[in-house]
């Protein structure tokens, strides 16, 4: 859940009914040959449009999951998994599933995204402008994170009343000073870093805390 994660309609109100209509039909999507599609922001005021059989190809084919999973490291199950490849503007991993010709840039997909389909299967109308239709939040309020245990489906309602919320806790990563693109930035420069020294994985858990903390507004004073 952040501040960045893709909405693309004015903050509303969403009753328990129309939620739970819109989790059935992104759990249980129309069957394949509908014309499935999903929007999605890469810091980029421009929705891009990906329909459901690309996702389905990059999400099957080996080579290209291979490639994701070098891009985030993997912690404890209830830990964050940040993405050390490239991060967009908003803070979000950003992964090159595919290099598409023309304007579009169809073949980079939010890393999150990546990892929540992955594990749940291709989710329908994601970020379609209508309230009840779904959008992907961090529960951590981590931007950077991957771990498809800290992602849920919400509605832009949810997102922007959480955001809300969430965003004066002085250790949520949504106060940080760097902002949730230096945060990500941050926390995937010192696990490269890391593993390029060939740190063991205790160190490189005191350099991903230290990265964390580093923008904390009580860090400051
Ligand atoms: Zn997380």
């Amino acid at each position: 859940m952040s501040e960045a994660t893709p909405i693309l309609t004015p903050p509303g109100n969403s009753s328990p009914t129309q939620l739970e209509a819109t989790m059935t039909a992104a759990l249980f999507p129309r069957p394949a040959g509908a014309d499935t599609q999903q929007l999605s922001l890469l810091g980029d005021p421009r929705p891009v449009r990906t329909p459901a059989k690309l996702w389905r190809v990059w999400l099957s084919d080996p080579a290209t999951r291979q490639r994701f999973e070098a891009k985030r490291y993997r912690r404890g199950s209830d830990q964050c998994w940040p993405w050390i490849g490239a991060i967009s503007s908003t803070g979000h991993g950003s992964f090159r599933a595919a290099s598409l010709s023309g304007l579009s840039r169809r073949g980079t997909v939010p890393a999150h995204l990546y990892a929540y389909q992955l594990e749940h299967g291709i989710i329908d109308r994601l970020g379609w402008s209508a309230l009840t239709d779904p959008i992907l939040c961090h529960r951590c309020d981590f931007a950077g994170c991957t771990n498809p245990r800290h992602l849920r489906l919400g509605t832009a309602g949810d997102n922007r009343s959480e955001y809300l919320a969430r965003r004066h806790s002085h250790s949520s990563p949504l106060a940080d000073t760097r902002g949730t693109a230096g945060l990500s930035r941050a926390v995937a420069d010192a696990i490269r870093t890391a593993l390029s020294a060939q740190e063991p994985a205790s160190v490189i858990e005191g350099r991903i805390q230290d990265a964390f903390i580093a923008g904390q507004p009580w860090a400051l004073w």
